[in-house]
């Protein structure tokens, strides 16, 4: 049995409060990934086929390829493919769930529509210090993604009964890509009750990681041989490494969204690696540095991105954003592994 971790009561406001609302949209955050589309496409079946709700998922961008084939995605709105309509709905909507964020930041410039709403807002996420007015608040970092928090509350309402693999499929794939497909953060064994459960609705957990993982161009496959032969910088001494993908780098290998994802674990094979740090030009906007970290064990690679990258998020996976050259971003890298070096050592 799945031990409870968000209380009845705060299952019985939500219900309540659902039940009140007709319209309503589930948003997440920008550059979204597997568990932000997971969520936000899990959460939105269950009020669609569970409670009636007419419900719309608004995503503030573009999300990687590799998660198109999701059931549901072509119902799915790109506030900055359609900004006017998005801010209508924002101001009628009756209810908006806001799934895998913290803080209204990381909706990039969907952050005005958002903030300007009158519409009650419900917070359900796993990042640490929530940070969103919200009259309900499911905030717990413990769980492995937001895709579990959407499957705990679809158990604990008595709704999963009723889910098809449309609900199963995306919650899924947000468990699975949150955790590097159960390599890391999943020691609970809820995670696998959990999995066990979404099995019965006859999902292909095989496919799943296919589509996801087995889903890359020959450019993507290439542009990964050449930052590791050629871009990457070891510091064996601090167990930590950078490496720096610019504009050319990426033009060269073709580069779409979603191509550099994975890359920065890729370091974290090497024996006794404790941290990886990648630095990545934005394709468009002049000195816009993308810096992604991951870390193992109790290394705090938040806490880097706090005090170097503008950033912050999870202990062992992180990102941030510098807005500099990539000369002076790979300083910064620089001083990060000396000012941490006690810890990486
Ligand atoms: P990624 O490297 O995949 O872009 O991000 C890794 C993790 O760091 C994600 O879980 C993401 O939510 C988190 N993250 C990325 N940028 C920020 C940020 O600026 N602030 C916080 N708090 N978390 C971030
Ligand atoms: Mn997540």
């Amino acid at each position: 049995m799945l031990k409870e971790i968000i209380s009845q009561v705060e299952c019985e406001q939500l219900q309540a409060l659902i039940s009140q609302s007709e319209t309503i949209l589930c948003v997440c955050h920008q550059n979204p990934d597997g568990d932000a589309l997971g969520a936000s496409l899990g959460w939105a079946e269950v009020l669609r086929t569970f409670f009636g709700k007419a419900t719309q998922v608004i995503v503030p961008d573009q999300y990687p390829d590799y998660l198109h084939w999701m059931p549901n995605t072509d119902k799915i709105i790109r506030y900055d493919k359609h900004k006017e309509g998005c801010d209508w709905t924002f101001q009628h909507a009756d209810l908006i769930f806001c799934l895998d964020f913290n803080t209204s930041s990381r909706v990039g410039d969907m952050q005005a529509a958002l903030d300007a709403s009158p519409a009650p807002r419900v917070l359900i996420d796993h990042h640490l210090e929530p940070d969103i007015p919200s009259v309900i608040t499911i905030s717990h970092p413990e769980a492995c993604s937001t895709c579990e928090l959407v499957f705990r509350l679809t158990w604990q309402m008595g709704a999963f009964e009723q889910m098809t693999k449309h609900f199963a499929i995306p919650v899924y794939c947000g468990m699975m890509t949150d955790t590097g497909a159960f390599t890391y953060n999943s020691d609970n064994c809820d995670v696998y009750f959990i999995i066990s459960q979404l099995l019965t609705k006859h999902i292909n957990k095989d496919k799943i990681y296919r589509n996801v993982y087995h889903n890359f161009s020959e450019d993507r496959l290439r542009l990964m041989g050449y930052v590791m032969y050629q871009r990457l910088v070891v510091d064996s001494q601090r167990h930590a490494s950078y490496f720096t993908l610019t504009r050319q780098d990426l033009k060269r290998f073709n580069f779409i969204k979603g191509d550099a994802e994975g890359l920065v674990n890729m370091p974290l094979q090497i024996k006794g690696h404790k941290l990886s740090i990648s630095l990545r030009e934005d394709t468009e906007k002049e000195n816009t540095i993308w810096v992604s970290l991951r870390s193992v064990d109790q290394f705090p690679c938040n806490e880097v991105a706090a005090r170097f990258f503008n950033g912050g998020g999870h202990l062992n996976a992180s990102g941030g954003r510098l807005y500099c050259s990539m000369e002076e971003a790979v300083k910064i890298a620089q001083q990060a592994i000396l000012a941490f070096e006690n810890q990486l050592k």
